[in-house]
């Protein structure tokens, strides 16, 4: 945190450090906290709690909250939950089919993650379609290296793809997604792997990479244009499973979906993946424009035909921008941040 306001005091402005108002923290679990908090020692409980579900995730975020304290000292703190906007889901989407003990007592439960970006793209989408948040069905496809779908009624959550982890739902870069958890069982006894090393195969070493050869979606595209069968295998099972969440998520919304919306570093810059997952859905109202699609690249863009009773839409994800909003938010609402920090 040191090493990088020095360089902004170097290369930006040498004032930055006085300028800072709050300082917002992306978390990855916040359990059941649906808001943004302002740091406290009962936030922080939380937080050091919910590690134990996001061990790679929630301990470093820790560390950059000390840090940020010791370095903008004074200044408000801020935690926004990847969790957080997925809160909203109805118990029935949420619970797993497990004794409701391990609910209670470990809060097993489905979480869902990428939340920020979700929440950021629905309001984006909202103002592309000219309509409130509260008036829209939106089904949101976050696809980068981590994917995940959700379903969106009124700007509220109903479901998502992710779990109590960021494993479950779609096939990633090197997460497997939805298997039958008997996989897990077979994999220790047969293969004689620990707890440890079944973690690190199916979080690190599964998805596109375990089937490819690569994470990178774009070498799997290329390897699949050469005949490649294992690259078209991963490429064809990738744009499947999106296609078949986006039929779920259309279920899930009781068949009123006014736009799918695609995101993220694979949703944002591949017409060609667009095309393999929206074009069979023409029977459900979802009608891809070729020409628009191609255009839209690295930029926000509608790529449905003028007719498309859903409309497809290309919008670049900001996290950091809706992080900084919603720290901003809580800053000026929050009865215990000074009134300097909200100028
Ligand atoms: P992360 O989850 O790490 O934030 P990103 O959102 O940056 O991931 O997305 C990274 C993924 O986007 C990589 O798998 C990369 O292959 C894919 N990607 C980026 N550009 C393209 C493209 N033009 N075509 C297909 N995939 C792409």
């Amino acid at each position: 945190m040191k090493g990088i306001l020095d360089f902004i005091k170097e290369n930006v402005s040498a004032t930055f450090a006085r300028e800072v108002v709050a300082v917002g923290h992306r978390i990855v679990h916040g359990l059941d906290l649906s808001q943004p908090v302002l740091l406290t020692p009962s936030s922080l409980a939380t937080i050091k709690q919910a590690a134990v579900l996001a061990p790679l995730h929630n301990p470093p975020g820790l560390q950059g909250i000390e840090a940020a304290t010791e370095v903008f000292s004074g200044v408000p703190q801020v935690a926004v939950f990847d969790t957080a906007f997925h809160q909203t889901m109805p118990s029935y989407a949420y619970m797993y089919g497990l004794p409701y003990d391990l609910y209670e007592k470990q809060k097993i439960r489905r979480y869902g993650f990428h939340g920020t970006s979700h929440k950021y793209l629905v309001e984006q989408a909202a103002v592309m379609l000219g309509k409130p948040v509260s008036d829209i069905n939106v089904i949101t496809c976050h696809l980068g290296n981590g994917s995940s779908v959700a379903a969106v009624r009124g700007g509220k959550c109903v479901d998502t793809s992710m779990g109590l982890t960021p494993l479950e739902g779609l096939l990633m870069g090197t997460r497997c997604g939805d298997m039958d958890p008997a996989v897990v069982l077979h994999i220790q006894n047969q293969c004689g792997l620990s707890a440890k090393e079944t973690d690190t195969l199916l979080n690190k070493k599964s998805g596109l990479l375990g089937l490819t050869g690569s994470n990178d979606l774009r070498t799997v595209i290329e390897g699949a244009a050469k005949g490649e069968p294992r690259s078209q295998l991963g490429l064809d099972m990738f744009t499947y499973r999106v296609r078949k969440y986006i039929g779920a998520y259309t279920a899930a919304l009781d068949g009123k979906v006014d736009a799918v919306v695609f995101s993220a570093g694979i949703g944002e810059n591949s017409p060609f993946i667009r095309k393999l997952i929206a074009e069979p859905l023409h029977t459900m109202g979802m009608q891809l424009d070729a020409a628009a699609n191609d255009k839209a690249v690295g930029r926000a863009g509608v790529i449905s035909a003028p007719g498309s009773r859903v409309r497809l839409l290309v919008i670049p994800t900001d996290e950091e921008l809706s992080i900084a909003e919603q720290t901003l938010q809580v800053v000026k609402g929050g009865a215990s941040a000074s009134g300097a920090a909200a100028a």
